[in-house]
Parts: structure tokens; C-alpha cells; sequence
């Protein structure tokens, strides 16, 4: 199914998920509108390249997803948006008795605020015209726990929960809204930190990602970006209609465990 027509904010994508999400939408045909808080001109030089590689219209939009008037002033800015992808997302480690305070705000303010905020901004619009998607990129964190990740695991299991009653607002109106949970995915930021890891464990680059990186994913397998892509395209097909308050997991099995 063409998505044509239907325009597309995917919060935090230039770079990495978000990123390879964008491309996936444009490939299916929908405008992409792009984001990120930094306003540099390879910020707009990358959505003009996937516009044109796919024939779609795409726009750069620079917004701190801190920020809630910023997050609000994105969708304005946009036009509104038929397909929501909030994404942006940063993470820290610490035990919460270190936790510093403002890494704790900021991994709320971004990974969970600027979904509240977004969402709030896009739901007149998608409600105006009879149908929305709503996807939450979420994680495993969202439905499971590690260690020294009470931020990111408070955030994102908010951000599933947020997604439910988003869900049941919506419910008959032809918007649905749903959480993707991925495990470890491979990404420019998790790239970056193999080498570091082979010499801490004196491994090679295939030992380090299945012993260390995807020891608590079974597949023992990085999921994509492009499966994440796809992903959120299916939920924007009408065979997904009826898909609603629920969450979509990619993630090799880690939360069969
Ligand atoms: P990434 O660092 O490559 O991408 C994060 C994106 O968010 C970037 O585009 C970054 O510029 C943007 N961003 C950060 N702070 C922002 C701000 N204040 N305002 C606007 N944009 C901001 O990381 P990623 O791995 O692609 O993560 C994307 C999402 O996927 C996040 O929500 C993350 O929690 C989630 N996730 C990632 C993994 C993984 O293994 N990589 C696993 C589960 C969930």
C-alpha cells in the first residue's frame, strides 16, 4: 500500500532508528518530515538526499524534544502529521543512588515528555481527517529491567503505558497508536562501541557482539533498522487497523526469556 499523501514526523531522525524509519516511510511514499535538535546544514542536505532518492517531499525541522513548546512547535511547524514516529531518545547508566538529577530529567523530558507533547499536538489533526498511527518507539526497557537504567526503564515503561491510553482515546476513529519494542539494534552509536569492547574482553568483533553486545538476546542477532523500519510501515497498512494499545517487539526473543 502507497503511503502518498500522508505526511510523516519521526522525532530524533538523523541518525541511527529514526533515521533508518524515515527512509523506510519515504520508500513507502509518505512525505517524511525529519528532526532533530541540531539545525546544521547536513541536517538538511540528508532530508533533501531522501526526498529525492524516493520521490517524496521531506523537510529537516530543527527541535529540542526537551523542550515541550518545542516538541508542539515541530508539529505546527510540519502542518501536523498522519503518522507520529516518536523516537528521539538519549540513555545514560548509573545506580540511581548516583543518578545525576539532570540526566534523569533529561531522559524524561526526551524520551518520554516529548511523546506526551507531539502526541497532544498531532491528535486534532489526525482526528480532523478520520485517521492517525500513533508509534512509540519504545524498547525492551519498556517491558523488562536492567541494572543502572532506572531512567531509561522509568521512561520507557511510561511510554508503553502512555501508548494504551492514547490507544483507548482513540479508539474507534480511526487512529490507532501502538509501542515498538526493540532489543539491541544495530546503529551508528552501538557500531562505535564494539571496537572499545573487543580490547576490554580481548575478543574478536564476532565473539564480543554474541557473548557481550546480545547476551540477553537469544537470536543473538542485532535487530536493523531496516526490520524497524518495516516494522512501523506495517502498522500503517490498513491490515494493521484493528492493531491498537498493544506492543510490537524486535527483539530476537529477549523478552520470551
Ligand atoms: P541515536 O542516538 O542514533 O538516535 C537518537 C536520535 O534522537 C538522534 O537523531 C538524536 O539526534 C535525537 N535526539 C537526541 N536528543 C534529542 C533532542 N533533545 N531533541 C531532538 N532529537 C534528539 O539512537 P538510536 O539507537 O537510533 O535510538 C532511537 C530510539 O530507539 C530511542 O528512543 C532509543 O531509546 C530506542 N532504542 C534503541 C535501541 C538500540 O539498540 N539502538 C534499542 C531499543 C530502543
Amino acid at each position: 500500500m502507497s503511503l502518498k499523501g500522508k505526511r510523516a514526523v519521526i522525532t530524533g531522525s538523523n541518525s541511527g532508528i529514526g533515521l533508518g524509519i524515515t527512509i523506510e516511510l519515504a520508500k513507502a511514499g509518505a512525505e517524511v518530515v525529519l528532526n532533530s535538535f541540531t539545525d546544521r546544514a547536513e541536517d538538511h542536505a540528508l532530508a533533501e538526499r531522501i526526498g529525492a532518492e524516493h520521490g517524496v517531499p521531506a523537510r529537516y525541522i530543527a527541535a529540542d524534544m526537551s523542550k515541550g513548546e518545542a516538541c508542539r512547535a515541530l508539529i505546527a511547524q510540519a502542518g501536523g502529521c498522519d503518522i507520529l514516529v516518536n523516537n528521539a531518545g538519549i540513555q545514560h547508566v548509573a545506580p540511581i543512588d548516583e543518578f545525576p538529577v539532570d540526566r534523569w530529567n533529561d531522559i524524561i523530558a526526551i524520551n518520554l515528555n516529548s511523546a506526551f507533547h507531539c502526541t497532544a499536538a498531532a491528535l486534532p489533526g489526525m482526528r480532523a481527517k478520520g485517521w492517525g498511527r500513533v508509534i512509540n518507539i519504545a524498547s525492551a526497557h519498556g517491558l523488562t529491567a536492567s541494572p543502572f537504567k532506572s531512567a531509561y526503564v522509568a521512561a520507557k515503561h511510561g511510554v508503553v503505558g502512555m501508548t494504551k491510553a492514547v490507544a483507548l482515546e482513540c479508539a474507534g476513529q480511526g487512529i490507532t497508536a501502538n509501542a515498538v519494542c526493540p532489543g539491541y539494534v544495530l546503529t551508528p552509536l552501538v557500531e562505535a562501541q564494539i571496537p572499545g569492547q573487543m580490547k576490554v574482553h580481548d575478543m574478536d568483533r564476532e565473539t564480543v557482539i554474541r557473548d557481550v553486545m546480545l547476551e540477553r538476546q537469544p537470536s543473538r542477532q542485532f535487530a536493523t533498522v531496516e526490520q524497524l523500519g518495516g516494522t512501523v510501515v506495517f502498522l500503517t497498512n490498513p491490515a494493521a487497523d484493528q492493531i491498537t494499545g498493544t506492543t510490537i517487539s524486535v527483539d530476537g526473543g529477549w523478552t520470551a526469556l
